[in-house]
């Protein structure tokens, strides 16, 4: 798609190109309507891929925008996060708690670390092009004002951005909230536990 020049990439062409559904329990997925402003999804799933890091998504236009943020989201205000912008993800992917089978595209497991509904506090499209975004958060861990901020820098062709919390009642300065509360809001499992406990894909190889 493109808009006044700025080419947009849309949909679930680039994650759908980078998995093999019959071998991940990851969902294939659907394109899907914009929902209600006012209830949509947020989640952020801790991944223990090569390297851990937790992926933030936000549900805009029917698809989950999503960054890897290498050292999890702070409630403290001076911390700046780094989150690198990453494909678009399907709206079912939310629900993913599970284990990527070794040789695929992000082996590891993945558990859900947080989740709820976001509110842009401006329009997203217009916040995603000038590469500000502030929002609130209703999750269980985390909460009140945020600000997505793009580094005018992009690494390896993907836009770096920083997850900044806002000052406000729900900031909590000096705590870490992913050392405090490392479990799944959705099962109340370890990392541990979902890579022990999940039925593994069946493999002819094995
Ligand atoms: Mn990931």
């Amino acid at each position: 798609m493109a808009i006044a020049g700025i080419i947009i990439a849309v949909g679930l062409s680039e994650y759908r190109r980078k998995r093999h559904f019959a071998r991940t329990p990851e969902p294939s997925g659907h394109e899907r309507r914009a929902r209600d402003e006012k209830n949509r999804l947020y989640v952020i799933q801790k991944h223990a891929a090569s390297r851990l890091h937790y992926d933030f998504r936000l549900e805009t236009n029917g698809v989950l925008k999503s960054w890897a943020i290498p050292k999890g989201p702070s409630l403290d205000p001076s911390v700046k996060r780094l989150a690198v912008e990453v494909e678009d993800h399907p709206l079912e992917y939310g629900g993913f708690e599970g284990v990527i089978p070794k040789g695929e595209y992000g082996a590891g497991t993945v558990l859900i670390w947080d989740r709820g509904r976001w509110l842009p506090e401006e329009d997203v499209s217009a916040g995603l092009r000038k590469g500000v975004l502030k929002f609130r958060l209703e999750g269980e861990k985390l909460a009140g004002g945020w600000t997505l901020v793009r580094l005018k820098e992009p690494q390896n062709g993907k836009p770096n951005w920083l997850l900044i919390k806002e000052m406000d009642a729900a900031a909590k300065p000096g705590v870490d909230i992913t050392g405090e509360r490392p479990e799944s809001v959705a099962s109340q499992q370890s990392i541990d536990d979902v890579a022990n406990k999940t039925t593994r894909v069946w493999h002819s190889n094995r």
